[in-house]
């Protein structure tokens, strides 16, 4: 099939091979979206203006601080705290608003808990990435569809993380019907719990690792056990230091 913006990202996703294709994938957008927004992007008016308004998520946030900018990381949070503060100052005089009787403690309204939790919870890079991720999933039941070789890299793959492999069974619900969705999940359900076995057998052996009585025992595939397990469960890329 012809390769589009969407279609090369997916492929790619499935030959660079680990624990999650979509994993793969989302991580890769995550870097080029750091890189982007420490490029001269967080000069943009309308870029800085969004910034203001989500700020980043933790991870996020490290994950910037990490690059080599720091004046950039420093001018975008200055102006996301000046959009706060003056946020704050309009919503924190309604804490003490009207009060139902002289002895009546019980606060009225409170907007400023609501307002930081929005807050805390959101990401100018997670909203950029999650805003069209759904798209690399319609893509691959496209593909799933057309190319026959999809078939094959899915039975060649290792499976999917918990949180994607939710998101392909919810997908491959609206995509596919009849026999094709039972088809499909004839090779996906079994190939994710066979990967889930090997990947705990793995586990298994990476623990038995720390007994003395295994120490001169060869790796074989366990030495980044952990690693890969913890992004089947939690989807997370962790570097081995
Ligand atoms: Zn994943
Ligand atoms: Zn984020």
């Amino acid at each position: 099939m012809k390769e589009s913006l969407y279609t090369i990202p997916v492929n790619e996703g499935f030959e660079e091979g680990g624990e999650c294709p979509f994993c793969n994938i989302k991580h890769k957008l995550e870097r080029e979206a750091v890189d982007y927004m420490l490029g001269a992007s967080y000069m943009e008016d309308d870029i800085r203006m969004e910034t203001n308004k989500t700020g980043f998520c933790s991870k996020h946030y490290a994950e910037m601080y990490g690059k080599q900018n720091r004046l950039g990381v420093a001018l975008m949070s200055d102006t996301h705290l000046q959009k706060v503060i003056d946020d704050l100052k309009e919503l924190a005089p309604a804490l003490k608003g009207e009060k139902k009787g002289i002895f009546s403690k019980k606060a009225t309204s409170n907007p400023v808990t609501p307002y930081l939790n929005t807050l805390t919870n959101s990401c100018y890079i997670c909203n950029k990435i999650n805003n069209n991720f759904d798209r690399y999933f319609d893509t691959f039941f496209y593909m799933w569809k057309k190319d026959s070789d999809m078939e094959e890299k899915v039975k060649n793959s290792k499976g999917f993380c918990f949180e994607h492999f939710a998101t392909l069974i919810e997908m491959a619900q609206k995509n596919l019907s009849g026999q094709k969705y039972d088809d499909f999940i004839d090779i996906v359900v079994p190939l994710e719990i066979e990967n889930l076995v090997r990947l705990e057998g793995e586990l298994a052996f990476f623990i038995n690792k720390f007994d003395h009585r295994y120490k001169d025992e060869p790796w074989g595939t366990a030495k980044d056990a952990l690693i890969r397990a913890m992004l089947k469960l939690g989807s997370v890329e962790v570097e081995d230091k």
